[in-house]
């Protein structure tokens, strides 16, 4: 059987569950992925709506979807934190990675979007890992 993975926003006032059971998992560097996370990519895990389940706060969730792409973020209104939220054709439900308290089993299969990624991530792979600040 597999493990039940704890998420949720920053502020803590939305939280959900998700089996550990996701089908793909996606870092997606393009152009609207990058603007919406405000980073270098979004990462995004898939798995069956069933599998999902809100244990406090949906009602603080909101919708975005970006007119004429599909293109969707569910985030918390009070601290703008991704959220889970279902694909457009309904069948799947989107699980951004960063928004899981534990570590998925899945690891990333593909960097998608990549002709659309941002030079500073390879630069930023390459500079030296420090603890915390430094300095
Ligand atoms: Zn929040
Ligand atoms: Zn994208």
């Amino acid at each position: 059987m597999n493990k039940i993975l704890n998420g949720g926003c920053l502020c803590g006032e939305v939280r959900f569950t998700v089996k550990d059971e996701f089908r793909l998992f996606h870092l997606c560097h393009c152009l609207q992925c990058r603007k919406i996370t405000s980073s270098a990519f979004a990462s995004n895990l898939f798995t069956a709506q069933e599998n999902l389940a809100w244990t406090a706060g949906e009602h603080l969730t909101r919708r975005f979807e970006y007119p004429g792409r599909e293109f969707t973020k569910v985030f918390c209104t009070l601290c703008g934190s991704g959220l889970p939220f279902p694909s457009t054709d309904n069948v799947s439900v989107i699980v951004p990675a960063g928004s899981l308290d534990e570590e998925p089993t899945i690891e990333p299969l593909r960097n998608i979007f990549w002709e659309e990624h941002t030079n500073w991530l390879d630069a930023g792979m390459k500079a030296p890992c420090v603890t915390g600040f430094d300095e």
